[in-house]
């Protein structure tokens, strides 16, 4: 399948990885957006929010715990962080396959467009 974050979770392509398990991987952003920008990925391939089901209810689940995992190792736990899924196109998905931003480490402003 010819998806750029299934070749990162294979290692095909780099990236700065900060947590891997069986299910999920976290890396650094390549176009960081705020000082902390860390995508959580679940290694199976979902194509977008739209494409969860009940299946992946533990999956979901587990990303958030490892999104505030995150945010306290980036120390960005106590001084606030947003977490952000964009779906489909006009949601501004560019990467299909599903993925959380976890962006902090500055004052956030309101939310875009
Ligand atoms: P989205 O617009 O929600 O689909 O977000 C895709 C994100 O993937 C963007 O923030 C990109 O900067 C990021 N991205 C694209 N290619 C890479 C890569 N090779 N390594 C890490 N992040 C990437
Ligand atoms: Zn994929």
């Amino acid at each position: 399948m010819d998806c750029l974050f299934c070749k990162i979770i294979e290692g095909a392509i780099p990236s700065k990885k900060v947590f891997e398990n069986e299910r999920i991987v976290a890396f650094h952003d390549i176009a960081p957006a705020a000082p902390v920008h860390i995508l959580i990925i679940p290694k199976k391939h979902i194509a977008t929010m739209n494409d969860v089901t009940e299946e992946d209810d533990a999956l979901m689940a587990e990303l958030f715990t490892v999104a505030r995992q995150i945010a306290k190792e980036q120390g960005i736990a106590d001084t606030g962080y947003r977490l952000v899924n964009n779906c489909n196109d006009e949601g501004g998905q560019v990467v299909y396959h599903l993925h959380i931003h976890l962006l902090g480490g500055h004052k956030m402003k309101a939310l875009a467009d």
